[in-house]
Formats: structure tokens, C-alpha cells, sequence
């Protein structure tokens, strides 16, 4: 390279100043100049003003998306997961705090009986190898004994109660073990499992065994994980902009979240203003992200308000109807430039969210401005997801909902589309299903190989200086025809159907 750049392309700031709103999609970025190996690329990034992640990933706060499981995952990943709000505020908590009580990257949620239970069938045995025996009953209470599934099978009267037959307290080891701890212990005592346990009350927590440790070591190497200033997984929560919702905030610090978001479709509001001021004077020491919002002027009243971060993206989400029933919103990748022009004057990070259905997707968000991206469908059909696998023309599919369709909204989710006070509910979202993709410590590490793959073809060694690069208009873009759309959609074949829209089945 001699140094002078040949003109070719469109630099950002004049693509993105024509008057079309742009998609994802819509846009493509012209190859650069590769000096170094993939593995070289750093995608270690900024969640807020204060708040680092190894890996530029969240997970929304959906109630078909993050709970304790996917949460804890994010996190030993290196990203984070957002818990949904959907529920009652001691509820969030207590997903917040399960997550919080491990150090392990997956939750096994083991079955629990009262010593007078009976087991009926050799299906309570599905989720785990044992069943546990406490004194209530269920996972908060004393460890009383245990009943694997082998021993079950040989008994001749199986419907006796479990005190008859179960096994004294197993082995067990203090839930914010690591996985490498755990290991250990497991291959030091020859056991096939151990319970995990919360000190100093002895109440079970998890079940960690001999297969999950096949499983985790067969997974590409973890990174670094998430730890907030407590030294557990950092976990971040959602929430309201309503009164009532300063007594759910107060539950959530209590429980121990990291970082709240002020979960909003269209975040610039008085209501959303004022919380963030509340927020900010009543725990100076909490993050708190604004949004949603996608042009210079919201993002730029959430800065002045105090916001550590802007969630963007309005009528962006694979299940969401925004656009089409209130013809509001704007294409995301002229969302996310735009947002983040301004946000990066105020040094207040963009997430980049809804849209992401692959790899290409997070490249397009992370070097248009965003330091990370939000993903709901893409991770939905995940092990870490709540909810059971079902089959739908024979795939094993998981339920993924809009948290403004109605089915959710009837749940409580209405107050984020301002439907809690109007006696009619206007559906802004679709429920749906997406494929079964296994779990996200699998799939997320391969996501973000591809996603440095993307970076080294730009000549971007990092978030930053991706950024760099298209502020100086060194990256350069051009708009897709829509004959280049239709083959490209062609050459997708693995596509499903979910609610109104078609999404990839898993694009690595
Ligand atoms: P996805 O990753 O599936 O494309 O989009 C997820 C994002 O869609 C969420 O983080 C949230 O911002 C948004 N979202 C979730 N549910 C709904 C909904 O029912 N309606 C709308 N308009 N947006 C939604």
C-alpha cells in the first residue's frame, strides 16, 4: 500500500445522509487491507460508561430470552444477559440472585421432592440423573438425601414415599465453585456428580455431574468472564419508568444487579428523563442504560439526562410490529450509525438493538458505531432460553414471543408499549418459534470468530478502531440492490419460519 486511498465507495457520513432509512441488509462495507492474523482481533468493548465486556454480546430482556440460565452463560461468556421484567419484582430478584449464586457456566435445575413425595414415573428423571430430597420440598430448604435414577429402577415398590429408599446427603461443594474447581473435586473423588450448595444455609443449588463436564470441555475455551465489583457473574436487570417501579429498583439492587435498563420502545420521554435522574441520585454507583431511541435528538436528551449507555433500535426486532402498526421507527444500521454519532461525542456506548439474525449482522452494528449488540431470536432457541423444546413439522423448536404481543402483555409486559393504562391492548409484537441451536457456549464462541473474520477483512483490530476507520472515512459502504438481496436470501436455505418474518434456522 502506498498510502492513497483510491475513491471507491460511499464513506458512512454520505451514505447515511441521503434521506433512506437502512437496514442491516441493506448495506454492505467494501473490503480493506488485512495485516494481521484473525486471532489478533480484540472485541473486548464497552457495555456502559463504566462497565467492560470481554465479548460484545447481550441478551434482551425477554421473557422467551434471559433468565438465571441464560444470564449465567452470558456472563461466563464474557458478555452479559439482561433479566426480563415480566414478572413480579421479588421474582426479577430472585432470577438475579440465582445467577448470581454460581460461578458455573450453565444451571442444571435439578428436580426436588419432600421426603413423603413418591416418584411416579422415570420421566421425573428427564431434566437430571437424581432426584433430591429436601425438607420442603423444593430447592430452598435443608438437603435431606438424594434418589438416582438407577437405584429407582431397580425397586420392586415404587410408590412408596422417597424417605423409604432415598440415599443419605450426597457429596457436595459450595456453590461459587468454578467449573474448574468442580472438575476437580469430581475427578479427585471418582464421583459421577456433586451437589452444589450455598453456604452457610446448606440449601442445594445445582447439580454439577461427570457428562456436564464432557459437555463444557467439548464447548471452545471460554474467554474471560463477566464479574461485577461483588466478584460474582455480573448480571443486569430491566425496568419500568413508572412510579412503582423505584420500589422494583430497589429490589434489584438488593439483589445485587450490576445494571438496570430502562426498558422502553420509544425512550425519549419525560417519564424515562426522570428516571434516569432518580436512578442516578438515589445509586450513584449503578449504571444505567437509556433507550429506546434512534435519532440524534432522543439520544442526545437520554445523554443530557445522565444515561451510561443508549439502547437503539425501534421496530428492529424479528417478532416486533412497531413499524407496521405505528409507522414509526427508522432502518437499524442508519439507527445505529446515526446514535452513535452523537453518542460517541459524550463518550456514552451504543447497544445495537434487534435485528441480528447472524454474524454478518453484529459486524454491520459494531463497526456503524455500536460497542455491542442486543440479540433476542438469535439466541431464543438455545439451551439457556426458558422454556422446553417442542417439535413443530418435526424440528425441535422453542417458543420466542414479542414482550408487545398480546400473549405477553397479558402477563404485564404491556407498560414498556404504554398499554398499561388503556383499556385496549394494541399488539406491537408476534409470538413465534425458532430452531433448536443447542447451547450458546457453543454457538456464541463460533458467532464471534466469524465476527473477528469480519473485522480482519476490514482492517479493524478492535470495536475502536473499527470506529476510527469509518469516522475517517477510511471504511467505505455501499447500498444492496435488491436483485443482490434476492440471491443472497436464495442462497440461505436453512430458513424457518418465525411469526410474520423468515429467520435463519443458525448461521455461523
Ligand atoms: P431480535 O433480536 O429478535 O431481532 O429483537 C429483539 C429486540 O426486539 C428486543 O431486545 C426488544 O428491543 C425488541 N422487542 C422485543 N419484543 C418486542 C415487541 O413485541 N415489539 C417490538 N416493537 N419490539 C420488541
Amino acid at each position: 500500500m502506498d498510502g492513497v486511498l483510491l475513491e471507491d465507495g460511499f464513506p458512512a457520513d454520505r451514505l447515511f445522509n441521503q434521506g433512506y432509512s437502512y437496514t442491516y441488509d441493506d448495506v454492505i462495507f467494501l473490503p480493506h487491507y488485512i495485516d494481521f492474523p484473525t486471532d489478533s482481533v480484540n472485541l473486548s468493548t464497552k457495555l456502559t460508561k463504566n462497565i467492560d465486556l470481554y465479548i460484545p454480546c447481550v441478551s434482551s430482556p425477554m421473557d422467551t430470552v434471559t433468565e438465571s440460565s441464560m444470564a449465567v452463560a452470558m456472563a461466563a461468556l464474557g458478555g452479559i444477559g439482561i433479566i426480563h421484567y415480566n414478572n413480579l419484582a421479588h421474582e426479577q430478584a430472585a432470577l438475579i440472585r440465582a445467577a448470581k449464586s454460581r460461578r458455573i457456566p450453565f444451571i442444571s435445575d435439578p428436580i426436588f421432592k419432600s421426603p413423603s413425595d413418591s416418584i411416579d414415573s422415570i420421566d421425573e428423571f428427564v431434566p437430571s440423573p437424581c432426584i433430591f430430597v429436601t425438607e420442603s420440598g423444593n430447592s430452598k430448604s435443608k438437603l435431606l438425601g438424594v434418589v438416582a435414577k438407577y437405584d429407582w429402577e431397580s425397586l420392586t415398590e415404587k410408590e412408596a414415599p422417597v424417605s423409604d429408599y432415598m440415599l443419605g446427603s450426597p457429596f457436595s461443594a459450595p456453590s461459587n465453585y468454578t467449573f474448574e474447581q468442580a472438575a476437580a473435586i469430581l475427578a479427585e473423588k471418582k464421583l459421577d456428580y456433586v451437589t452444589l450448595v450455598s453456604e452457610p444455609d446448606g440449601e442445594v443449588v445445582d447439580l454439577f455431574t461427570a457428562t456436564d463436564v464432557e459437555r463444557v470441555r467439548g464447548f471452545p475455551k471460554l474467554g474471560l468472564p463477566s464479574l461485577g465489583r461483588d466478584g460474582e457473574f455480573m448480571v443486569g436487570a430491566a425496568m419500568g419508568t413508572r412510579e412503582h417501579d423505584k420500589e422494583r429498583l430497589e429490589h434489584l439492587v438488593k439483589a445485587g444487579a450490576d445494571v438496570v435498563i430502562l426498558d422502553s420502545s420509544q425512550g425519549n420521554s419525560i417519564y424515562q428523563i426522570e428516571m434516569i435522574k432518580y436512578v442516578k441520585r438515589t445509586y450513584p454507583e449503578l449504571d444505567v442504560i437509556g433507550g429506546n431511541v434512534v435519532t440524534a435528538y432522543q439520544a442526545q436528551n437520554l445523554i443530557q439526562a445522565g444515561a451510561d449507555a443508549l439502547r437503539v433500535g425501534m421496530g428492529s426486532g424479528s417478532i416486533c410490529t412497531t413499524q407496521e402498526v405505528c409507522a414509526v421507527g427508522r432502518g437499524q444500521a442508519t439507527a445505529v450509525y446515526k446514535v452513535s454519532s452523537i453518542a460517541e461525542k459524550s463518550g456514552v456506548p451504543v447497544i445495537a438493538d434487534g435485528g441480528i439474525a447472524n454474524s454478518g449482522h453484529i459486524v454491520k452494528a459494531l463497526v456503524l458505531g455500536a460497542s455491542t449488540v442486543m440479540m433476542g431470536s438469535f439466541l431464543a432457541g438455545s439451551n439457556e432460553a426458558p422454556g422446553a423444546y417442542e417439535y413443530q413439522g418435526g424440528r425441535r423448536i422453542k417458543k420466542y414471543r414479542g414482550m408487545g404481543s398480546l400473549e405477553a402483555m397479558t402477563k404485564g409486559s404491556d407498560a414498556r408499549y404504554l398499554g398499561d393504562t388503556s383499556k385496549l391492548k394494541v399488539a406491537q409484537g408476534v409470538v413465534g418459534a425458532v430452531a433448536d441451536k443447542g447451547s450458546v457456549l457453543k454457538f456464541i464462541p463460533y458467532t464471534m470468530h466469524a465476527v473477528k473474520q469480519g473485522f480482519q477483512d476490514l482492517g479493524a483490530l478492535s470495536v475502536q478502531s473499527a470506529h476510527n476507520l469509518l469516522k475517517t472515512g477510511v471504511l467505505r459502504l455501499e447500498e444492496q440492490s435488491g436483485c443482490f438481496l434476492s440471491q443472497l436470501s436464495y442462497n440461505i436455505r436453512s430458513h424457518f419460519f418465525v411469526g410474520h418474518r423468515m429467520q435463519p434456522a443458525l448461521m455461523l
